[in-house]
C-alpha cells in the first residue's frame, strides 16, 4: 500500500535540500527526501573546488563545504533523508515509485517535488566520426574518478566543449599531472562563465581553440589522438584546416540536459528552451502539484541560485499543502529576440517575481526590454551579456501593464491544461483588461474588472527581448 506524504523530494541535491530545509522551516512534517547515491549533496560532491557561496554566505567553499551546510540543517531539523533511494516511476496524481533500501516503496503525495538535477551530452548525441576507443569520458565522469574514487584516467587529454565543468576539469586534470593539450569551442565564444575561462585554462597556459571542432577520433584499443579542424561562420569544417593532436583522452563537455524522464512519465509538458518543465512563478509544472526546482528545471551558474529558488518553492509547495491550490498564472513569458530563455514561463501578475533570463549570444552595450502588447514595461541597459550567465531581473506586480480579470483567473485554473491555455490565447483579445480603463460594462465579453479595470484587447503575454 502506498505510504501517504505531504511531500515527496525526488533528488538530494542543492535544490533538493534547500526545498527539504524550507518545507521544514514551514512546519511541514509529513516529506521524505529520496536520493539515489549513498550520499546527499549531488553534484556538489564532486566539486572540490572552490567558487560555492559567494553571494550566499560571502565565503568562497568548496561544493563538499557548501552541501554540508543544508545537510547538516536538514539533519537538525529531522528531515527524512533516504539515501539509495531511486525514483523509477511518478504519475501524474503524484504517485511515486522508488527502489529503496527496504524494496520497492510506494508513496502517494500531495506535492511532488522534483530535483534530480542534470545528465551530460554524450558522444552518441554528437556523432563525432572515428573509432570507438577506450578514454573518451564526460567531463563529469571524469571529474566524479579524480575527486570521489582517487583514479586517474588520462595521461595527455584533449577537451571538447568549453563549458564550465569541461574548464574546471581541464584545471583539475593539470594540477593532478596530465598534459591538457587543447579545449575545443565550436562557438566563437567560450561558453564557460569568464572567471572559469582565467582561472582554469589562462592561469595554466592551455590553449583554447574557438570555432574549432573535433572531426576524427584515431586510435586503436585506446585512443591516440584527436583530428581538429577549423570551423567558418555556417559552422562547416574548413577544408585544409586539420591539425593532430595525439592524446590517450577525450573529455566531452558539451552540454548539460536537464534529468527529466521523471517528468515526462507524468506528462509534464517542457519548454525546448530550457529542457525543463515548464513552471509558474510557485515553480509548480503543467501538472498541479508537482514542483520543480534546480538544474532540473534549468541548467544554473551558481549553486546560490539554486538554493534560493528551491527556498522559495519551499514557501509555495507549504502553502499548496495546505491550501490544496495556488493562484492562477495565466501570463505567458516568453523569450523574444535574442534571449534564449526565461523561467518562470508563467506569472500571475499578482506579486513581485524574478526572472532567470539567458541571452543567445555574447553582446556588449545592449538593453533588456519586457513588452506586453508592444508596451515596454521595463527596460535595462547592459555593459555586457554572456549566454552562460543568467540576468536576473525583478518582474513588480505594479509594472505589468495588462492582466487577466480576477474573474477570468479563476475560471483559468485550468490553465495548467494546454488546451484551455491555447483557447484563452485565442479568446485574449476580448477577455484581457489593461491598467488604466474601466473596460465596457455592456460588453458581456469584457465587462471589465472593477478590482483592475482596463483596456479590452491589450496582448497579455510578456517578451522578453535584447534590444540596441
Ligand atoms: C562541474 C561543475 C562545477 C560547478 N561549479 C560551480 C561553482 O564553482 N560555483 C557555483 O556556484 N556553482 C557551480 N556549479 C553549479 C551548481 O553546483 C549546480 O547548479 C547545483 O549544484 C545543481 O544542484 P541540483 O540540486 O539541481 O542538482 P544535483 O546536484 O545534480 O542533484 C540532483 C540529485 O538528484 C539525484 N537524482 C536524480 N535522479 C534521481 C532519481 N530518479 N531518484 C533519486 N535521486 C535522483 C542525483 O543523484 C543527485 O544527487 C557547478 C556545477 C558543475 C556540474
Amino acid at each position: 500500500m502506498a505510504e501517504v506524504k505531504d511531500a515527496v523530494i525526488i533528488g538530494a541535491g542543492s535544490a533538493g535540500l534547500a526545498v527539504a530545509v524550507g518545507l521544514r522551516k514551514q512546519g511541514a512534517r509529513n516529506i521524505v527526501l529520496l536520493e539515489r547515491e549513498d550520499e546527499p549533496g549531488g553534484i556538489l560532491r564532486q566539486c572540490i573546488h572552490d567558487g560555492f557561496g559567494l553571494i550566499r554566505f560571502g565565503e568562497k567553499l568548496s561544493g563538499p563545504e557548501y552541501a554540508d551546510r543544508f545537510i547538516a540543517e536538514a539533519a537538525a531539523l529531522g528531515v527524512d533523508i533516504q539515501t539509495r533511494a531511486s525514483v523509477i516511476g511518478l504519475t501524474r496524481d503524484k504517485r511515486v515509485t522508488a527502489v529503496t533500501r527496504q524494496g520497492l516503496k510506494e508513496y502517494q503525495a500531495k506535492a511532488v517535488i522534483l530535483a534530480m538535477g542534470c545528465r551530460e551530452r554524450t558522444r552518441g548525441a554528437l556523432g563525432i566520426p572515428g573509432v570507438r576507443a577506450a578514454g573518451i569520458y564526460t567531463a563529469g565522469v571524469v571529474q566524479a574518478f579524480v575527486n570521489l574514487r582517487n583514479l586517474m584516467p588520462a595521461r595527455n587529454a584533449v577537451i571538447l566543449g568549453s563549458g564550465d565543468v569541461g574548464l574546471i576539469v581541464a584545471r583539475r586534470l593539470t594540477l593532478e599531472g596530465c598534459k591538457v593539450s587543447a579545449v575545443i569551442e565550436k562557438l566563437p565564444y567560450p561558453s564557460g562563465l569568464p572567471r572559469n575561462v582565467q582561472q582554469c585554462l589562462r592561469d595554466f597556459d592551455i590553449p583554447l581553440y574557438l570555432s574549432h571542432t573535433v572531426t576524427d577520433i584515431k586510435g586503436d584499443a585506446r585512443i591516440q589522438s584527436v583530428e581538429v579542424s577549423a570551423l567558418d561562420d555556417e559552422g562547416i569544417p574548413v577544408p585544409g584546416s586539420a591539425k593532430e593532436f595525439p592524446c590517450d583522452t577525450l573529455v566531452l563537455s558539451v552540454g548539460l540536459i536537464p534529468e527529466n524522464e521523471l517528468s515526462r512519465m507524468a506528462d509534464i509538458e517542457l519548454d525546448p528552451c530550457t529542457g525543463g518543465p515548464l513552471v509558474d512563478e510557485f515553480y509548480q509544472t503543467s501538472q498541479e502539484g508537482i514542483f520543480a526546482a534546480g538544474n532540473v528545471l534549468h541548467i544554473h551558474d551558481l549553486v546560490d541560485h539554486v538554493s534560493v529558488e528551491g527556498e522559495k518553492l519551499a514557501l509555495a509547495a507549504a502553502e499548496y499543502i495546505h491550501a490544496g491550490k495556488l493562484p492562477a498564472c495565466p501570463i505567458r513569458l516568453e523569450p523574444g529576440a535574442g534571449v534564449s530563455s526565461v523561467v518562470p514561463q508563467w506569472i500571475s501578475g499578482d506579486r513581485d517575481v524574478d526572472l532567470d533570463i539567458r541571452v543567445s549570444v555574447p553582446a556588449m552595450d545592449k538593453r533588456l526590454t519586457l513588452r506586453q502588447g508592444g508596451v515596454a514595461l521595463k527596460s535595462m541597459s547592459y555593459r555586457k551579456v554572456n549566454p552562460p550567465e543568467t540576468i536576473r531581473v525583478r518582474l513588480e506586480s505594479n509594472e505589468i501593464n495588462a492582466r487577466v480579470s480576477r474573474d477570468q483567473a479563476t475560471r483559468d485554473q485550468g490553465i495548467r491544461d494546454k488546451e484551455t491555455r491555447e483557447q484563452r490565447t485565442r479568446d485574449q483579445a476580448i477577455r484581457v483588461v489593461a491598467s488604466g480603463d474601466q473596460g465596457n460594462p455592456g460588453d458581456p465579453d469584457n465587462p471589465g474588472d472593477q478590482d483592475n479595470p482596463g483596456n479590452p484587447g491589450a496582448d497579455i503575454n510578456i517578451q522578453v527581448m535584447i534590444e540596441e
